[in-house]
């Protein structure tokens, strides 16, 4: 089997006791054993949510959470407020559309964040919204939406509630969700959980637990009622995700020992890299606003970056992504969660000068400058 460097905005690198943990013997999840472990992860999530709500686990990929946050919140014939700034904005307009929303895509650019000043008016004209959908990161696109300064400005809205996809952001910086008053928050766990795919991680505010108890809108396996009414016995609604769980636990300790703070920072720091050199080799940001979860950098014109992934994937193993629909072949994603170590970062420039000569491009630094000042950069945030 070969071992790849997943550099990618999800799958990721898992650390080796994630991986020793996903091996481990099975256990039935009606034990006092996975009690303790589910209790355990349950109020870890708590920490970073930042909110004094519950959390949720549920067995899904991450769309399967973004549709949980709007079964339970969003009642049929709402007007649904979708930011739509790349793929991720446009599936989730198009859930809310499948439910039985009113949708109002409020389309920005590729590479922009929405202003807040703009949903604010929406609001206003439209008094009718009773949602506001918003990705905290694009990954389409790598832009980080401002989402504090949304928060605070839908609260004052009493109907509207604020959903915030936050699968690439949660667990890679800060998203307060209590202090930035969102009222429903979804996580990945292949994302910025290091983890496998396979579970959602999610929370509602007190503002949307009201609308949740009364909303008409018919719902089964996400039905977030049922899930509390589990969790405050002990158990998860249907068959508990043993194995992820148990993995998950371990990750939010493995967090919390290190510091919240100290994690990020690490996160923040596989961002400056990135911008930095791909700077020095000519490659500028796509995003305006860039996310520290991932970079997207521009390719020269004449390469595409389709073919760049590829040659990396197949000659080095280093797994990076392109970009989608309007962005293919244009950029390269590259992401920053998981465990990643300064020398995969050094090694995947390196290719990536490397790669990009032999397909004809004419880069502004020599190779060994950039693996000097690579080494430099290191040398000062390691
Ligand atoms: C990956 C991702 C999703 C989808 O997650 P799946 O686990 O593939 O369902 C949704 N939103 C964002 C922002 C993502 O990055």
């Amino acid at each position: 089997m070969q071992l790849y460097k997943v550099l990618a905005p999800g799958p990721v690198n898992l650390h080796p006791e994630v991986q020793k943990i996903l091996a481990l013997p099975m256990i039935h999840h009606r034990t006092p054993e996975f009690d303790q472990i589910l209790k355990s992860a349950l109020t870890g999530l708590k920490k970073i949510f930042k909110t004094k709500q519950d959390c949720y686990i549920l067995s899904s990929t991450g769309s399967g959470g973004m549709e949980a946050l709007l079964v339970n919140t969003l009642a049929p014939g709402d007007q649904v407020l979708a930011i739509d700034s790349g793929k991720f904005g446009e599936r989730w307009a198009e859930m809310a559309q499948v439910y039985g929303g009113e949708v109002i895509h409020m389309k920005i650019p590729w590479g922009q964040a929405v202003e807040p000043q703009d949903v604010e008016n929406k609001l206003k004209t439209n008094p009718k919204i009773k949602l506001v959908l918003c990705q905290a990161c694009e990954t389409s696109s790598a832009v980080r939406h401002p989402i504090e300064a949304l928060g605070k400005m839908i609260r004052a809205f009493p109907e509207v509630l604020f959903l915030v996809d936050g699968i690439t952001a949660l667990g890679a910086y800060p998203l307060p969700m209590d202090d930035w008053f969102i009222d429903g928050l979804v996580g990945g766990s292949q994302k910025a959980f290091m983890l496998p795919t396979g579970l959602s991680l999610l929370s509602f505010s007190e503002k949307a637990w009201k609308k949740i108890e009364k909303n008409p809108t018919p719902r089964f396996y996400f039905d977030i009622r049922k899930e509390k009414a589990a969790n405050l016995k002990g158990e998860t609604f249907f068959s508990s995700n043993v194995t992820l769980i148990r993995a998950l636990d371990f990750v939010l300790k493995l967090i919390e020992s290190e510091g919240l703070d100290k994690h990020f920072a690490r996160i923040q720091t596989r961002s400056d890299f990135t911008l930095k050199f791909g700077e020095r080799l000519g490659l500028s940001s796509f995003s305006k606003s860039p996310s520290p979860s991932l970079s997207a950098l521009c390719v020269p014109a004449g390469i595409d970056s389709q073919e760049l992934r590829l040659r990396l994937e197949k000659e080095h193993f280093i797994t990076v992504m392109g970009g989608q629909d309007q962005a293919k072949g244009k950029i390269l994603r590259i992401g920053h969660m998981g465990l990643i170590t300064a020398q995969e970062m050094t090694e995947l420039f390196l290719r990536i000068h490397e790669t990009l000569t032999q397909m004809g491009a004419k880069l502004p630094i020599e190779s060994n400058t950039l693996k000097t000042e690579m080494e430099k950069f290191w040398g000062q945030h390691g």
